[in-house]
């Protein structure tokens, strides 16, 4: 069995664990999702985390009461080989940590460097991640209470190119090209948009929004030993 942390900061946090579930099924992999709320959650049986996106500054304040964000980055440095997927807000976590720790990834990063909330967009983005089995197993999802049908229900890139991927990007920051001396696994024209330093991945996009399960089953994978190396 497998304990996923889903880290319960702010953001879409239960579409990532409906695509770690999806992806687990695919995978046949036994997964428990810990909803981790407060430091003393982040302990050791934590096997890989996500750490979902949002509004970073808003994350940071409110994990301060429990000490939950500080309890990752400790977790992250005692177990630095298991695996985290950090999407947009949870990018900016892994480059930017608070105090005095060293940043998590070697990428720098700039906050809402795509402009204000209403230049948010959804572009296909080229995808190189190191995967043994691709997943895309699709989650039928219904419309909520309202009649929302959620974004990108479907989410397969229009792309025929099997490397591209559906990127969402919603009040996104900016990889600083100069800046980044780890692996680049995602690129939207110039622009770096997803990096790998070891077992981290950060992305500035939401895949979870989309019906393409490639960075969880990577997470899965990966936290199974089953993942190629680069
Ligand atoms: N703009 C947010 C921040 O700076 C990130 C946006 C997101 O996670 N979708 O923290």
């Amino acid at each position: 069995m497998l304990r996923i942390g889903l880290a319960m900061l702010q953001g879409a946090r239960h579409e990532h664990e409906e695509a770690l579930l999806a992806s687990a099924m695919d995978l046949e992999l036994d997964v428990e999702i810990v909803y981790l709320r407060s430091a003393k959650d982040v302990d050791e049986t934590i096997d890989a985390l996500v750490l979902p996106g949002g509004e970073s500054t808003a994350m940071r304040k409110a994990s301060t009461s429990e000490g939950l964000l500080d309890g990752i980055y400790s977790w992250m440095e005692h177990h630095s080989n298991r695996p985290v997927l950090g999407t947009c807000a949870g990018a900016i976590l892994l480059a930017m940590p608070d105090g005095s720790r060293s940043p998590f990834i070697r990428a720098g990063i700039s906050r809402n460097a795509w402009g204000r909330q209403r230049q948010s967009f959804e572009a296909d983005v080229a995808v190189d991640l190191p995967l043994h089995v691709s997943s895309n197993a699709k989650v039928e999802r219904t419309p909520d209470e309202f009649g929302h049908t959620p974004l990108a229900v479907d989410g397969q890139s229009k792309n025929e190119d099997s490397s591209s991927f559906p990127g969402v990007f919603i009040r996104a920051p900016r990889f600083e090209l100069e800046s980044v001396t780890c692996d680049v696994i995602a690129r939207f024209g110039n622009e770096i948009v997803g990096v790998m330093d070891g077992s981290k991945c950060a992305v500035t996009f939401h895949p979870e929004l989309t019906g393409d399960r490639r960075f969880h089953t990577w997470l899965l994978q990966q936290t199974t030993g089953q993942a190629p190396t680069n």
